[in-house]
């Protein structure tokens, strides 16, 4: 589904945030992509949504270079949820979710619906919290109407950058569980970058461990824990 095929990036100053990458994500599958702070996971995300352009190397998202694609078109096909989600503060919870579908043709009453179910899908109650505005819900909240509004393009793909990094512990535990479970529903293929080993362990299919620009270690989550 997504492939990396021996990408660099070097960025105009001489940085090279990825070096020589090559990775396989299958269908449904969700990858973590852990490790310190600069070594280039939020770099190799951004290569697959075109906001960032590989220096050398390709990646392909179902056979078709991204370099190829239009980035509207390809955008249409990824969702994306950042640390601090940035929704619409005049638009309430249920708007924000909504805009999407009704870009892409929904009529308003279809996609009010659909972002109803979303918001239901991932934990909020849409009669609640639908008709607040983004500063009257919580972090937490705030991140699951994220997660709605990424899926309300019904995207095969999720790039999800420390989606849960700035909430507390608890709450983090608590929205990884219910993305667990959200998982289990609508199986996307999913790009997870976190750099905290035991969330990239909790969600992970497979689990990239980085260093300074490479994957030194692709594993199962019982392998990096050290089953034998
Ligand atoms: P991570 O997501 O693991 O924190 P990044 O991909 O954000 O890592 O960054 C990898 C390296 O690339 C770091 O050294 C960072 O400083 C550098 N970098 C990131 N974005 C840019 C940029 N736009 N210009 C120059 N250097 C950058
Ligand atoms: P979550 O686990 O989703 O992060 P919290 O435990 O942080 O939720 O919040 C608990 C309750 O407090 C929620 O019902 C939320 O609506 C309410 N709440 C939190 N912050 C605010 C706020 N700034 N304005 C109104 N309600 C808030």
């Amino acid at each position: 589904m997504i492939r990396f095929e021996r990408v660099t990036k070097r960025y105009p100053d001489g940085t090279t945030a990825v070096d020589d990458l090559s990775l396989d994500v299958a269908e449904g599958e969700l990858v973590t992509l852990v490790g310190p702070s600069g070594c280039g996971k939020t770099t190799t995300m951004k290569m697959v949504n075109r906001l960032v352009e590989p220096t050398s190397g390709r990646v392909l998202l179902d056979g078709e270079d991204v370099a190829a694609s239009d980035p509207v078109r390809l955008r249409r096909r990824i969702g994306y949820v950042i640390q601090q989600v940035g929704l619409f503060p005049h638009r309430t919870v249920l708007d924000n979710t909504a805009t999407v579908p009704t870009l892409l043709g929904a009529s308003k009453a279809a996609a009010r619906r659909r972002a109803a179910e979303l918001l239901d899908l991932v934990g909020l109650d849409p009669a609640v919290h639908g008709g607040r505005y983004p500063d009257q819900l919580s972090g937490g909240q705030r991140q699951r109407v994220g997660v709605a509004r990424a899926l309300a393009a019904d995207p095969p793909v999720l790039l999800m950058d420390e989606p849960f990094g700035a909430v507390d512990p608890v709450v983090r535990e608590h929205l990884q569980n219910e993305f667990l479970r959200l998982q289990s529903e609508v199986r996307k293929t999913v790009l997870f970058v976190t750099h905290d080993i035991e969330e990239a362990v909790r969600l992970g299919d497979r689990i990239a461990v980085y260093g300074a620009g490479r994957v030194e270690q692709l594993d199962s989550p019982a392998r990096i824990l050290g089953a034998p």
